[in-house]
């Protein structure tokens, strides 16, 4: 077969792919992420992002960035268990660890390879993963992962909480892992972690939270979805949070207790098997967990902003979430994308989702609400939506 046969065969797909009106395409941001974004020299605002707290243009954050690198160079040089585990690494873990009330942390580059280094690793041949069906995708990844590695999988349909419990009472697995969002990405709505943690004491099982759009944002200071349910840092508890959304950096940690998180470090392959992150990021973030711990007012001002939003839009089809993330369900796909274009017309960046990534049916407009935002933004998006829809 020739080369451009191979790439015929790509095209067709495409095409495929576009006649379903699934292209996705970029845009690109000529200024920093943050409330205004500015592309093609025009500016909008910007609804799209997971910059909850607004921190992802910090100018302290950014300034701890530029100390970090001039203090400790570019790169780490190597994996964690080579030579690449610095002083700000570690001392973030020691942070985070402090921060959710766990024994241990470990940080990883991305929220997608801490995902990947906690299921597969606790579940192998004899154990079973049980795992809500809207998980995020990098759940999914790790879940087929821990398949591959011999672990039965099973998932059960959204927060059913049920269904879980009928099939964690018919497994005999040796291992059994538990693996949910703690806020659904594409939904903002809550799992029902104080009803899944009983379970987990019930049947013995590991549970593992995924809580990326909770960090920062719910409980108290901002310590997550654990603490807005006022539970316990329990040892069978396995909590990751990324560090890209609402701390406005990059990258994620696991939580756990010592002996888990030692687990992880020895056995977890996308933790060994990957160069670790520059330290100037953890001393970035190092930064922004001062910032996430002292911002009572970010938080204050996000709620308000979600609830201002939610009064505004009494009536129309926003699924019932109480987080940032805030969905408008259109249904048809080309009915969704064109809302998304004439809101951007008007200067709102409101990103259309459409399947594979929701449920077909249930195209929605994402929109994402972010401590940085004013009440006239706010008030801009209600009447534009309440004009177009
Ligand atoms: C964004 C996200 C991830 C992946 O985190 P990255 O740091 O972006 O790789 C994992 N889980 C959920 C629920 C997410 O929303």
């Amino acid at each position: 077969m020739s080369a451009s046969r191979l790439d015929t065969q790509l095209a067709a797909e495409l095409a495929d792919i576009a006649a379903a009106g699934l292209t996705r395409r970029r845009r690109v941001l000529d200024s920093p992420a943050g409330r205004i974004a500015r592309v093609d020299g025009q500016e909008v605002l910007n609804f799209a992002s997971n910059d909850y707290l607004g921190l992802a243009g910090n100018a302290d954050i950014a300034q701890a960035l530029a100390d970090g690198a001039l203090r400790w160079g570019a790169g780490s040089g190597a994996s964690h268990l080579v030579s690449g585990h610095l002083t700000p690494h570690d001392q973030l873990e020691n942070e985070i660890a402090a921060f959710t009330g766990f024994e241990r942390a470990l940080t990883f580059s991305t929220g997608y390879l801490a995902n990947l280094a906690v299921t597969p690793t606790l579940a192998g041949r004899g154990d079973a993963v049980f795992a809500d069906k809207l998980n995020h995708a990098s759940l999914i990844d790790a879940m087929q992962l821990a398949k591959a590695n011999g672990a039965e999988v099973q998932r059960y349909p959204h927060n059913d909480v049920a269904a879980l419990e009928r099939q964690l009472a018919a497994s005999n697995a040796a291992r059994k892992v538990i693996v949910t969002d703690a806020v659904f990405s594409m939904d903002g709505d809550l799992a029902p972690l104080p009803l899944i943690f009983a379970l987990a004491e019930r049947y013995d099982a590991w549970l593992v939270i995924d809580d990326a759009h909770g960090f920062g944002v719910l409980g108290l200071h901002g310590e997550g979805s654990l603490a807005h349910f006022n539970l316990p840092a329990s040892p069978r508890i396995l909590l990751m949070g990324t560090l890209g959304k609402a701390a406005g950096v990059g990258g994620a940690f696991v939580a756990g207790s010592a002996t888990a998180i030692d687990y992880l470090l020895n056995k977890g392959r996308s933790y060994i098997f990957t160069t670790a992150a520059p330290p100037a990021i953890a001393c970035a973030l190092s930064k922004s967990l001062h910032i996430i711990r002292n911002g009572d007012a970010l938080r204050a001002n996000l709620m308000a902003r979600i609830a201002q939003l939610r009064e505004g839009l009494a009536g129309k089809p926003l699924l019932p979430s109480a987080t940032a993330i805030q969905p408008y369900i259109v249904g048809d796909n080309e009915a969704a994308v064109t809302l998304s274009k004439a809101l951007w017309e008007r200067g709102l960046w409101v990103p259309a989702i459409r399947p594979p990534t929701v449920p077909k049916g249930t195209a929605r407009l994402r929109i994402s609400v972010s401590a940085a935002h004013t009440a006239g933004d706010i008030d801009h998006l209600i009447s534009a939506l309440k004009e177009l829809a």
